[in-house]
């Protein structure tokens, strides 16, 4: 897999690592990823699971999977299935180290004991609001509560009688002792645990009060003996609390968080809430909708997990934001799939062709290679009866002089098999062209004849019929935010199906097999629309970044 890129200089992360490592701070780096299994991961995830997993494979060390589940409301068993599934899409593999912040609930429910016993937590039995209320702001100091000073043995009975389930929801909580004046708001009091009468998907109905996030992330750094535990930005306010934890509680361990940007992309958003509105509103056909920047979409679409990985170690770690081009991502696809697709030919809008010179039941064997630049990849024979199918784009009735394709009187080439000329356009009842009636040139087999200018794909006569579908992105601007709420920035077209002709052995294609389809991108065979004998093609991505830079 990746190996240390040495050409490139170490981001401040890897840098921080390496130091580490020599200066014997630490033997290996151990790291972990964190999802909250609440939803789908997407592709700024893969940029956070790029750095976490491949530090240790970079290094020398491990990367835990750990799910973040202390909000059983929220989370569901589904959610955790499927992230597993895609880390390993990705190529990354935890071994041994797959845990749940739920199997530290005993032992952060003994933390918390501890913290009131030293006189650093307490119950506080106000409401949510009025904790709310007296929390200040960023300029105005917070208001102490009145149970702020209540003795330790009081609070002990009763975060007790919270643990038996004596009381009902938002009844009270336990909060940190900090400094209710605190600049930094995280450190005004935190609530650490609160009463939540709900069924958990691992711990069932064992517990009653749940631990907030940040009571649970760094302690469970803290357990497993995270060396450097990497989060995006808006963590950043959230270090002094998790480094109060860390030093006020007989932990075994002091793990550093650092901090890098999140990745984001033009056309793309990438908030598991808004996702889920695309969803759950019908904007999108499901999590793995193919123009879903979810990992399932980004799966399902055909993108390889490889040129995603290419594309996050290129993105780099920084601690500065920024938008990405999605363009630079379809650079890492067609990189790799220029060298790995195999070649085929397809027609999206077919128009039948006819060589009306062509010898009565005659049956030409044309032998076509695999790859142009790969000889290895072997040689396929394209029957030709004098029959076929063109893009009905690459005909015009009256085409202006730079089109070099085919029109009335026209010769231009079909790739890898003869001169044609257009003598006679046939047409339906509207006057649309069904049928062109050519003839052809028989010493321009193998490349010789006239020279011409226009080299046209084809499918025979006898090509096979397949869906294909064509998506561009989900947002018409590249930022989906302009202008207001994202769902007005949905692009009207971005999905359309075609009913192609594509070579007949396409038909047999293996689910998720990737072809180039000459002058028209890459394609990948849908594996779950895909029956027996009825392939449906996704376009991975055109052959040429088409679409303007910015905006519409
Ligand atoms: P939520 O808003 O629901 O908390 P989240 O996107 O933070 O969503 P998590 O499951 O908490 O989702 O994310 C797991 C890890 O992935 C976190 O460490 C988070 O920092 C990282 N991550 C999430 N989104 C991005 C992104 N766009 N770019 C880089 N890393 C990300
Ligand atoms: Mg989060």
């Amino acid at each position: 897999m990746s190996a240390p890129d040495t050409a490139r200089p170490l981001d401040f992360i890897r840098q921080i690592v390496a130091d580490d490592l020599e200066s014997g701070k630490h033997a290996e780096v151990v790291t972990r990823f964190p999802p909250e299994p609440n939803g789908y991961l997407h592709i700024g995830h893969a940029k956070a699971i790029c750095l976490d997993f491949g530090l240790p494979q970079e290094f020398g060390g491990r990367c835990h999977l750990r799910f973040d589940d202390t909000n059983p409301t929220k989370e569901e068993q589904e959610y955790i299935d499927a992230i597993q599934d895609d880390v390993r899409w990705l190529g990354f593999d935890w071994g041994e180290h797959l845990h749940y912040a739920s199997d530290y609930f005993e032992q952060l429910y003994q933390w918390g004991e501890h913290l009131i016993s030293t006189g650093k937590a307490y119950v506080d039995e106000q409401t949510a609001e009025q904790i709310r209320d007296t929390r200040g702001s960023t300029f105005v100091p917070g208001t102490l509560s009145p149970w702020r000073d209540r003795p330790a043995e009081e609070s002990l009975a009763q975060f007790r009688r919270m643990r038996a389930g004596d009381f009902t929801d938002g009844q009270m909580v336990l909060r940190a002792r900090i400094d209710m004046a605190s600049p930094n708001l995280n450190l005004r009091d935190p609530v650490l645990y609160r009463i939540l009468h709900a069924e958990h998907p691992r711990t069932g109905n064992a517990w009653c009060i749940y631990p907030m996030y940040d009571y649970a992330h760094g302690q469970s750094d803290a357990i497993e003996g995270i060396t450097h535990s990497l989060c995006t930005m808006e963590f950043e306010n959230h270090r002094p609390l998790y480094e109060w934890f860390v030093e006020n509680l007989p932990v075994p361990h002091h793990p550093r968080q650092i901090e890098f940007s999140r990745l984001n992309l033009t056309h793309t958003v990438v908030s598991k809430r808004k996702l889920l509105r695309l969803v759950q509103e019908g904007h999108v056909k499901g999590w793995d909708d193919p123009r879903m920047p979810t990992l399932r979409g980004i799966r399902r679409r055909g993108y390889t997990a490889s040129a995603l990985r290419a594309f996050c170690m290129e993105v780099g770690i920084t601690k500065s934001e920024g938008v990405v081009d999605l363009g630079l991502l379809e650079h890492h696809l067609r990189k790799e799939l220029e060298h790995e697709a195999p070649r085929r030919m397809a027609v999206l809008r077919p128009l039948k062709l006819t060589l009306t010179d062509w010898p009565q039941g005659k049956v030409e064997q044309l032998e076509v290679p695999n790859h142009g630049q790969r000889p290895e990849l072997g040689v396929r024979q394209l029957p030709f009866d004098g029959t076929a199918w063109i893009e009905r784009d690459d005909y015009l009735d009256d085409p202006p002089a730079d089109f070099f394709r085919l029109g009335p009187g026209r010769e231009v080439r079909l790739r890898q098999a003869y001169n044609v000329t257009c003598q006679e356009v046939v047409r339906d009842a509207a006057g649309e062209a069904i049928e062109l009636r050519c003839t052809h040139d028989p010493e321009s087999r193998g490349g010789g004849g006239r020279k011409v200018k226009g080299f046209l794909h084809w499918v025979p006569g006898g090509a096979a019929e397949a869906s294909v579908r064509l998506f561009g992105p989900l947002f018409r601007s590249a930022d989906p935010e302009e202008g207001g709420d994202f769902l007005n920035n949905l692009a009207p077209d971005s999905w359309t199906e075609t009913l192609a002709r594509v070579e007949a052995d396409l038909s047999a294609a293996a689910p998720e097999a990737r072809f180039q389809f000459e002058r028209l991108g890459y394609f990948f065979v849908d594996p779950v629309d895909s029956r027996s004998g009825g392939p449906v093609f996704h376009r991975i991505v055109a052959l040429k970044d088409s679409r303007p830079k910015r905006g519409r």
